[in-house]
Order: C-alpha cells, then structure tokens, then sequence
C-alpha cells in the first residue's frame, strides 16, 4: 500500500505491513546525473517491490536528503550532517511505532548514509517495539552483479548508477552518449572517507574504469537483482540481522 494515499483510519488495517522508507539525497552527481539520483533510486525499486507485494508493504514518501558532507564545494547539494539526519530518523521511527507499526525497512541507496543509518536503526530498535533494519542497496549480491555487467561496482555516477537511473527513470537522461571518457579514474580504497569528492575528482564522477558505460539493459539487469534484495529483506523480516555493507 502506498502509505500516503491512505486515510488515518484505513491506515489501521494495514499494521501487520513492513513499512518501507526510501532514503536517499540530494547531491551533486557528476555531469550525467541529476541532484536526486539517489532518491530517486530508492524510491523507484521500493515501489516496484510494492507493486508486487502491495498488502504486505506499507510505502512511505522517501527521506529525499541525507548526509553529503562528502560534496561540499559543489553547487547544488544540500546536505544535513550526521547527528541531526539520525535525530530526524528518530523522530520518524518513533510516529511510525506509535501508528502501531512493528517491522520497518529504512532503504537507504546513498554511501554516505550507511553508518548514520545502521547506527539509528539498532540504537532504535533496541528501545523500541518497532524493529527498523538498516538495508543499503547495495548490498554484495548487487555489486556482485554491478562488476559482472561493467566491470566495476563504481562509487559514484558512473556506469553502474548511471545506466540504473537511465532506466529506472529515462526522464532525467542527460546524455545519449554510451560511452564517455572517465576524466578523473578514482583508485577507490577508502578514500572517499578521509577527502572530500572534490579532491578526488574534479567532474564529481568517481568510477574506476577509464571509459563510462551508460546501458539501460544493463541498468534493467541491476534493478532485478535490486528488487530482488529487497523483496527478500521483506519476505524474511528481520532477515539475517545487519544488512548494511561499508562502501
Ligand atoms: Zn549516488
């Protein structure tokens, strides 16, 4: 069910759902890419999975900021930084347990978000009736998936979530090129955690690989491997525990 489009008291008959908040942000992505790449990823594979699961799923609108401290210096981003984005899942998490919800999935598809998100939802969960896993898309079966279809799992608007939101939402194209030289290849390693974008890559694109790759077949293979994260994380609530992976 789309939770937004219930009444408060039809909303009451729908307790036993998982609830579903797509998490995302707003920031810069590169020049293929728009602002809300992210959210826009997390929302689109969340409501494919409602789709297909409508009285089992209670979709919420998606959280479309985040943490992107990591973006300072490039126009466009806005950002909350960590200690105040978890005290606004707080707060979230805690109107949705007393709406009397007891499983909640915060579907998180931005980097930047994994440890204020997983560190939220277990200090969360352990206080309240409401169980929240933390679940970042992309979890080892989607990287997996990323490096067999382009070669490389990339980091940041580059092949792998280029071709995803080409074909999730082929409104926000950019580019018609299919391949595009990388200006800026990025070693990867950690990095991304002691310098900023910036200092990285001067285009804001952080990818290994020195061609891009956009293939909206390709970025249709990915989001089946996506949903199917998803549809299984909310088939098997809570699942295996933490489902969140560093990046
Ligand atoms: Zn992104």
């Amino acid at each position: 069910m789309i939770a937004g489009n219930l009444t408060t008291e039809e909303i009451k008959s729908h307790k036993n759902a998982v609830a579903i908040i797509p998490f995302g942000a707003f920031e810069q992505h590169g020049p293929y890419l728009p602002l809300l790449t992210d959210t826009y990823i997390a929302e689109s594979i969340a409501s494919m999975v409602e789709a297909s699961n409508p009285t089992g799923v209670m979709l919420y609108p998606a959280v479309w900021f985040g943490d992107s401290i990591e973006h300072d210096g490039f126009d466009g981003t806005l950002s909350v930084n960590a200690f105040d984005m978890m005290h606004v899942l707080q707060n979230l998490f805690e109107w949705l347990a007393k709406s009397g919800f007891s499983k909640a999935i915060l579907y998180n598809a931005h980097g930047g978000n994994v440890n204020l998100a997983a560190t939220i939802c277990e200090e969360f969960s352990r206080q309240s009736s409401l169980k929240v896993v933390s679940m970042f898309a992309y979890t080892p079966a989607v990287r997996a998936r990323a490096k067999d279809l382009f070669g490389v799992s990339d980091t940041h608007g580059g092949s792998t979530e280029t071709s995803l939101l080409y074909y999730l939402r082929p409104e926000v194209q950019k580019t018609k090129e299919k391949t595009i030289q990388n200006l800026h290849p990025y070693p990867g390693g950690g990095l991304l955690s002691l310098y900023s974008v910036r200092e990285l890559s001067e285009n804001g694109v952080l990818e290994k690989n020195v061609k891009i790759t956009i293939d909206t077949v390709k970025g249709k293979a990915l989001s089946e491997v996506l949903v199917e994260a998803l549809t299984h994380q909310v088939e098997h609530f809570p699942g295996k525990g933490k489902t969140t992976v560093q990046v």
